[in-house]
């Protein structure tokens, strides 16, 4: 196999060091597999990554291995990043897949239609520097449910602004034709979604193609032995990749601003014509988003998501931090002062 065919261009070619290239398909804590141009590899992060690099590996990154052992000794600069805030109380970054071009936001139009998740998604596409596409699976569903599945495409086309919206149904159409279309060959696409949309039937449709790739891949191995980390990273027809990363349930912003602003220009454009100009669109008199007729869903997924930024940068910012503590213990000794006095 050729490196290109896993991705490999110009950008990472120019930091190639010494060692073997490979690309990450499977992470999972210490335990990596990497494909490299002699076949798939069982690997590990060096010593020297561990206490000294910045980056850990992810799925989909470039790294460099020992000539003469399978360890990580270098992870490439990423041309993408895809990242959520880590669940949990800390606020510390996880990344969820590295160098992806394409961002599949997979939603099932049953229950799981939601349009403020997939506002969050395409923050998160966003950020990461990938080209969002939304697949809206099980479009099969249509008249059993009762919904028009034109006006729903219509109305995620409006949501997603720059986004393709594809339609799509995995059960019954047989060409997944649009969606391989949308990612060139070498490029790599990811696919995000909460449980139950259809990601693994997605990937099943496309098995039949890449089970015989990635079998050529296992050929090349030649220490012969099984994967026992799932893999992530799959070739798919057409020359292209995908990484499935498993189903999410909670996406927790780690985003810059702009970010979130992109995902909601008509906010922007709005505000300037608020009376006030640090105007938060939260009930000042003057407001012209409160008074625009917005959905308020939107409105309000819009502060949350704003409110999720503010927590991050006081959370990086010591100062910051101490400061928003102390205005709220100078309110709260108020308010049990004026209870006294009451
Ligand atoms: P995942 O958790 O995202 O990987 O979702 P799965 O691929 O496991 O699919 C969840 C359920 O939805 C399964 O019962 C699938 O058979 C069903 N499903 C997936 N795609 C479609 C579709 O296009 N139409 C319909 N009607 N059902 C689908």
């Amino acid at each position: 196999m050729r490196l290109e065919q896993f991705g490999w261009s110009d950008f990472f070619a120019q930091q190639r060091a010494v060692g073997v290239p490979a690309r990450v398909a499977a992470a999972s804590h210490e335990q990596m597999v990497v494909w490299t141009e002699g076949g798939e590899v069982h690997a590990k992060p060096s010593g020297a990554l561990r206490y000294g690099s910045p980056l850990w590996p992810a799925v989909g990154d470039w790294v460099m291995l020992r000539e003469d052992k399978p360890l990580i000794e270098r992870v490439l600069e990423r041309r993408t990043t895809l990242s959520r805030r880590q669940p949990g109380r800390a606020a510390s970054e996880q990344v969820l897949a590295a160098n992806v071009d394409v961002l599949f936001i997979v939603s099932g139009l049953d229950r799981d239609y939601n349009p403020r998740r997939l506002e969050r998604f395409l923050v998160l596409a966003r950020e990461s520097g990938a080209r969002p596409v939304i697949l809206l699976n099980k479009a099969d569903l249509a008249v059993e449910l009762g919904f028009d599945l034109e006006e729903v495409v219509e109305r995620t086309r409006a949501l997603a602004r720059e986004a393709t919206v594809l339609p799509l149904s995995a059960m019954t159409d047989s060409s997944l034709g649009t969606l391989v279309a949308e990612v060139a060959p070498g490029e790599t696409a990811a696919m995000i979604g909460s449980s139950g949309v259809g990601k693994s039937t997605i990937l099943n449709r496309l098995l039949g193609t890449w089970l015989q790739l990635t079998s050529a891949v296992r050929a090349g191995d030649d220490r012969g032995r099984h994967t026992t980390t799932a893999r992530e990273l799959f070739m798919l027809p057409g020359g292209s990749l995908l990484i499935d990363m498993p189903g999410l349930r909670e996406v927790q912003l780690w985003a810059g601003e702009e970010a979130v602003d992109a995902g909601f220009r008509e906010i922007q454009e709005l505000a300037a014509s608020c009376r006030f100009r640090d105007c938060r669109h939260l009930g000042e008199p003057g407001c012209a988003v409160m008074s625009s007729g917005l959905d308020a869903t939107r409105l309000a997924n819009y502060h949350k998501m704003r409110r999720e930024l503010e927590f991050l940068e006081r959370k990086s910012d010591p100062e910051l931090e101490r400061q928003t503590r102390a205005k709220w213990k100078a309110i709260h000794k108020a308010q049990r002062h004026s209870k006294r006095d009451w």
